[in-house]
C-alpha cells in the first residue's frame, strides 16, 4: 500500500496531527479519520465531500479522547 500525501486536508481539528487517513468502508461511505486520535469526520458518498466535511469540520457527535488530565475525579 502506498500512501497518498494529502494535499487538501487539514490538520486534526482535536490534535492538530496531519496523520490522517481517508476511510471507505462501502462505495457510499467515505471519510476522514485523524490517525493519532481516531477523531471522524462525517461520512460522504465521495472522495471530495468527505474532504470537505474534514475540513469545514463537522462534527456533531464525536468525543474527543482525553489523554491527560490535571483534575483528578473521585
Ligand atoms: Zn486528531
Amino acid at each position: 500500500m502506498s500512501r497518498k500525501k494529502a494535499m487538501s486536508l487539514k490538520c486534526c481539528p482535536f490534535c492538530g496531527s496531519h496523520e490522517v487517513q481517508i476511510c471507505r468502508t462501502n462505495p457510499q461511505a467515505c471519510w476522514i479519520r485523524c490517525d493519532e486520535c481516531g477523531a471522524n469526520a462525517q461520512p460522504h458518498p465521495t472522495r471530495s465531500g468527505a474532504i470537505d466535511n474534514w475540513n469545514r469540520r463537522h462534527y456533531d457527535d464525536v468525543p474527543a479522547n482525553i489523554a491527560n488530565d490535571d483534575e483528578e475525579s473521585g
